[in-house]
């Protein structure tokens, strides 16, 4: 069997632009083969992406992506092959909503300090069942005319020290890490080229990763070029890490980034999803 794996993408239950439905159909459509669901700080689509990964012959793996912190440092953690319903992740999770609710409050007050008003009413209206993301303050921002672009809505508003930003103390790294692999996932420090560190930064995160019961690095996205290919591979030689390949897909209207659509892994790193459980549907 050829294996077409993403194992990083988003939906309507956190800031992506489709539905768990329409995600998985896409993904079926371009032929991957193995799907993880990876949602913000959620795991509230998988039981919907489960039902329409049966019905396209698809492997769906439960995965969720954690907002840590480490030394002062913000950083994703995807959570893969996780048992969603586990009682320490549940609670982690229930913690990181809350923090993004208290968060949601607070960029809409900052922003009503500029008399912009109303912005947190929209963006719940446009999240609809799912949480409200960063990405829907933005969304409405742009409707409103404060930018030409999301990314420039975020580069004007909701980066640090900008009017809409308000900061979170995201859980401890080493903490999400053992939500995760309490609840039988493998740990995945995601996209570690996307946090602006150095090489010798990204060593200490990686040793201590470890340290904390993780698995993988993300070697491959839909952005990495290749010498980020090499270097990510590097850092998964060195601490002896599987490796994981994912889009981090979050919307149809930005060709670049599509579904099992990625550089290879390198041919002596060894897989992730080849660690996963993939459960009968
Ligand atoms: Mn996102
Ligand atoms: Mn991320
Ligand atoms: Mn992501």
């Amino acid at each position: 069997m050829i294996v077409v794996d993403d194992l990083h993408s988003h939906s309507t239950a956190s800031d992506g632009v489709l539905t768990p439905e329409a995600l998985v159909a896409r993904a079926a459509q371009r032929g991957v083969t193995h799907l993880a669901l990876t949602d913000h700080d959620t795991v509230d689509g998988l039981a919907r992406a489960r039902v329409a990964a049966a019905h396209h012959g698809l492997a769906l793996v439960d995965g969720v992506e954690l907002s840590t912190r480490w030394q002062g440092r913000d950083l994703h953690i995807v959570g893969l092959g996780i048992e969603p319903g586990h009682p320490a992740l549940a609670a982690g999770l229930a913690h990181l909503q809350r923090l993004r609710e208290a968060r949601a409050v607070r960029m809409d007050e900052s922003l009503r300090r500029r008399r912009i008003v109303g912005v947190l009413a929209q963006a719940r209206a446009l999240a609809g069942a799912g949480q409200v993301t960063r990405s829907h303050f933005a969304r409405v921002l742009q409707q409103r005319g404060y930018g030409r672009s999301l990314d420039q809505v975020f580069r004007h508003f909701l980066r640090r020290g900008k009017p809409g930003y308000a900061r979170v103390e995201w859980p401890d790294m080493a903490d999400a890490v053992g939500w995760i692999t309490s609840a039988g996932g493998v740990a995945v420090l995601a996209h570690p080229f996307s946090y602006g560190l150095t090489r010798s930064w990204l060593r200490r995160i990686g040793s201590a990763f470890v340290e904390a019961g993780g698995g993988a690095v993300e070697v491959c996205t839909a952005t990495t070029p290749a010498n980020t290919v090499s270097a990510a591979a590097a850092l998964a030689r060195r601490y002896d890490m599987a490796a994981s390949r994912g889009s981090d897909f979050h919307d149809p209207s930005l060709p670049w980034i599509d579904l099992g659509r990625m550089p290879a892994l390198p041919q002596d790193l060894r897989p992730v999803w080849a660690l996963l459980p993939t459960r009968a549907d």
